[in-house]
């Protein structure tokens, strides 16, 4: 399905308007960023390590929600919660216990691992598949380890997801936990990329800036990139190596310095 501006605006009217609160100093801190589109403004609003919250037109989409459900608390409430894999820093039953009966998407591994009421509001989406959910498209694409030494991390196999989110032309890639694989690679017309890195789960910023710099994305933010043992990797490390293959944008993921 190709999705016209007058489907997204249309769609859009239908979902209703979205609910900003009044922001705590703290959460200020998050710096959100906005960017102009299409369809109209995009706010991306980091929780920490590989959380966050995308304002948009047809409400907030949630990614990889985890932590203390009162991060949340002053966040605009969800229309759409989308979970990676089954990673304590990427699902968590309690914070989407917290958020209401909102419709949430998932590969298969993490909705057997729910209870019945977070299933009976997923839809499941495996690598390859794809769904609309009013005026947004989701496609899952892989996630996964490449080296050997790394499987018991993120093996193939498992089918761990990583997102494009489709407003309008608008297109969000979102990683999840990988290394810099093909198809990561050989993605188009990505205008806004959340790329991980960290040691040992997934890759260097070297790893990562080099596949930015292949599938040119127009903006990026480095994410989930504090690790274990030394593993940590430094956003300016990637936004030097990726140079001007894309706008690397920096934000302050880890505002507690008490997360992952
Ligand atoms: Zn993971
Ligand atoms: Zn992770």
């Amino acid at each position: 399905m190709t999705l016209t501006k007058r489907d997204f605006l249309v769609s859009s009217a239908a979902v209703g308007t979205i609910t900003i609160l009044p922001f705590r100093a703290n959460a200020a801190a998050h710096s959100p960023h906005t960017f102009k589109t299409d369809s109209g403004d995009i706010t991306v609003r980091p929780i920490s390590h590989a959380s966050f919250i995308l304002e948009t037109p047809m409400g907030a989409i949630w990614c990889d929600p985890v932590g203390d459900p009162a991060l949340y608390a002053d966040m605009p409430d969800p229309a759409l919660i989308a979970v990676t894999h089954r990673h304590g820093d990427h699902f968590n039953a309690e914070v989407l216990n917290s958020t209401g009966d909102v419709p949430i998407i998932t590969n298969g591994d993490v909705h057997a691992m729910m209870d019945d009421a977070l299933k009976g509001r997923t839809a499941v989406i495996g690598n390859g598949e794809g769904t609309d959910q009013g005026a947004l498209r989701i496609d899952a694409i892989p996630a996964y380890n490449l080296a050997e030494d790394k499987q018991k991390f993120h093996p193939k196999a498992r089918g761990d997801n990583g997102y494009i989110l489709t407003m309008g032309d608008f297109r969000i890639y979102v990683s999840g936990d990988t290394e810099d694989i093909p198809e990561m690679r050989a993605l188009e017309d990505i205008d806004l990329a959340f790329v991980c890195m960290n040691l040992p789960y997934t890759m260097t910023a070297d790893a990562a800036a080099s596949a930015v710099a292949e599938f040119k994305p127009k903006f990026v933010y480095p994410y989930h990139y504090r690790g274990k043992d030394n593993g940590t990797q430094d956003p300016a490390v990637f936004a030097k190596a990726v140079g001007d293959a894309s706008k690397v944008r920096l934000a302050d993921w880890y505002p507690d310095n008490d997360s992952i």
